[in-house]
């Protein structure tokens, strides 16, 4: 089924009666030329960019909950492409580009809005840092804008710029970023690669893989055996479990993340903006609510529930970057695992078991790379090397200690 102005009224004068399900829940098969482990967004975007660039169709995505019920529905939309590295930089560009063409792609509305990000800063060594991150950015033809407090106030009227414990002074701005609805990218690309061919298969969780002579031939599941020669990985926080089962460490440590939503608001809040001086990040959704969070809870965990501290953490730094947030009440707030690497960059490789492949390591900002990782990943599994602009995201860097680290933190994972 196509949406369009004329599905919606054909569909309204018929009572709604007549929408198809957007895509099948099928059971598995015997075998498939190609499993996805994962139905997030990652998985669910792999299989459909398999299908559509590379024409393969017979693949199974494996989902051990239901669909959009990962990461992928949990975090808090933010899209952006302003890094610092040129290992990084081409690969969360081009996934921007791939976010602004998507909808047309998957004819699906995934509510994708440019309403910009602003990074705050707040001493003259951050501004700087800012303006070489600026910099790189349009070497790359990135769009970045350096902006002084006056030009900040005029796009974010309500922050504490006058007797803040950390004045703001600044921001680096990048237009073109901002939010895209999550669980809808998830539903959207769960449509378009069933529509394609591909079996989405929930509550079905792989418990095992069957190798033999150092090469993978399938998977045990919750729902019996399944064949396939190539099996990708894309589970996000559970990737060490998996890798586990394969008989791999990987260089990836599993925290919690939460998030949270206010009560709906009237506009107050039109880019999404991130305190420089904590960690926080706040917009505000078309219903209102106003979306954020912070730092990690700090410790290893498979829960997808935070604690209070971290709440409290959190709001901290919202109050103290506008103090007026302070009057909001928060309606929910929930907990991710993210799958944090040793330096912060993602993997997108081969593993050392033949036909094993491997999409793990996003920490905090996978979400914004979903098109470009799904393709990354779909382009590895199908050609057997890597995109150009993925290149970068090699498991063996951490062995050769060649790390891509954006925040220039070291090996330890909760600080990236
Ligand atoms: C609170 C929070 C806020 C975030 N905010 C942002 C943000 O603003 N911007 C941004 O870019 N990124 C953000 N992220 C990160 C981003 O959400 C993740 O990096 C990204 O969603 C991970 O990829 P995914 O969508 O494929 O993961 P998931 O949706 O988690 O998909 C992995 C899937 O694998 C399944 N699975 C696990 N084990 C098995 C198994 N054994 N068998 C079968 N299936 C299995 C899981 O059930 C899950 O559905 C945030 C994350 C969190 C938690």
């Amino acid at each position: 089924m196509r949406y369009s102005a004329l599905s919606l009224l054909k569909n309204a004068l018929s009572g709604h009666k007549n929408w198809q399900p957007l895509w099948r829940d099928d059971n598995p098969k015997d075998g498939y030329d190609i499993l996805i482990i994962g139905g997030g967004g990652h998985g669910l975007a792999t299989a459909y960019y398999l299908a559509k660039e590379f024409g393969i169709t017979n693949v199974a995505v494996l989902e051990k909950g239901w669909i959009g019920g990962g990461n992928v529905g949990r975090n808090t939309t933010i899209i952006r492409s302003n890094y610092l590295l040129p290992g990084n930089i081409p690969f969360y560009e081009l996934s921007m580009q791939l976010w602004e063409d998507l909808e047309q792609d998957i004819n699906y509305n995934a509510m994708i809005s440019q309403r910009g990000v602003l990074n705050l800063y707040h001493s003259d060594g951050q501004r700087d840092a800012f303006a070489r991150r600026g910099n790189a950015m349009r070497l790359h033809g990135v769009d970045a804008q350096l902006l002084d407090v006056g030009e900040v106030l005029r796009l974010v009227p309500h922050l504490n710029v006058e007797d803040a414990r950390f004045p703001i002074l600044g921001g680096l701005f990048q237009p073109r970023g901002g939010t895209v609805r999550h669980d809808a990218v998830a539903w959207g690309y769960a449509r378009a690669a069933g529509a394609r061919g591909v079996s989405i298969v929930q509550n079905c969780e792989v418990t095992g893989f069957n190798i033999s002579n150092g090469k993978v031939f399938g998977v045990e599941t919750t729902r019996g055996p399944i064949n396939a020669g190539r099996i990708g990985v894309a589970v996000a926080g559970s990737s060490g479990l998996l890798a586990q089962m394969a008989g791999l460490k990987l260089p990836v440590e599993s925290h919690v993340l939460q998030a949270f939503v206010s009560e709906a608001l009237k506009p107050v809040i039109n880019t999404v903006v991130t305190y420089g001086a904590g960690h926080f990040y706040i917009s505000q959704s078309d219903k209102g609510g106003l979306v954020f969070g912070g730092d990690l809870d700090g410790y290893n965990s498979y829960a997808q529930r935070g604690n209070l501290a971290t709440v409290e953490d959190v709001c901290e730094g919202a109050i103290s970057m506008m103090p007026a947030l302070g009057a909001a009440r928060i309606l929910r707030h929930w907990g991710g695992i993210v799958d944090m690497s040793m330096d912060g960059s993602p993997i997108i490789d081969k593993t050392p078991v033949d036909g094993l492949y491997l999409n793990a390591g996003w920490c905090y900002g996978g979400f914004k790379a979903t098109p470009a990782s799904g393709l990354a990943f779909a382009h590895l599994l199908a050609r057997e090397v890597s995109l150009e602009e993925a290149a970068a995201y090699r498991l063996d860097r951490f062995g050769e200690g060649a790390l891509l680290d954006e925040k220039g933190m070291g090996a330890q994972p909760n600080l990236h």
